[in-house]
């Protein structure tokens, strides 16, 4: 396993439209296996291929309750909204407010490529919610309703709503 290079906003690879993950190789393996570790490593909730320069429909996160890895992600429900502060490791040390359902369920195919459904709410609803968002070139600074801010400043401003 590997620590990649994050891509940040400006970066092009970005704004582009990822493709579906069309079966398992070991290159495929290997970039979820390094973007778990990548990841971690840089203490995020969520990371997908785009953000380390592989133009592929993978995401990881893990939003505090465990690892998941969505190939070829597509979400089927979401209800009701959180309003709140959301950052990205592609655009590092950055804090705005976006608006997410507050529930979401979505389906993909795991590491081996079996289909699963996965429910999040709060955190892991968000969460899914932006790494979907970046296989389609969207980041979260184009749904910011908030000024994008140090994350620093950012908390210290909101401190009041975020309580
Ligand atoms: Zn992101």
């Amino acid at each position: 396993m590997a620590i990649r290079n994050i891509r940040t906003e400006g970066d092009e690879i970005l704004r582009k439209k990822c493709k579906e993950v069309t079966g398992l190789t070991p290159k495929i393996t290997t970039l979820i296996e390094d973007m778990v570790e990548t990841m971690y490593d840089a203490n995020g909730v969520g990371l997908a291929a785009p953000q380390v320069g592989i133009l592929k429909r993978i995401v990881v996160i893990d939003a505090g309750e465990g690892l998941h890895v969505l190939i070829n992600p597509v979400i089927l429900e979401t209800d009701g909204e959180q309003t709140g502060g959301e950052g990205c490791l592609s655009v590092p040390g950055k804090t705005a407010t976006v608006t997410r359902p507050n529930y979401v369920k979505v389906k993909a195919l795991d590491r081996e490529m079996k289909e699963f459904v996965l429910e999040g709410t709060e955190l892991l609803a968000r969460a899914i919610c932006h790494e979907c968002d970046h296989l389609e070139g969207v980041l979260y600074v184009d749904k910011a309703e908030s000024p994008i801010m140090d994350s620093e400043a950012y908390y210290e401003k909101y401190k009041e709503e975020n309580e």
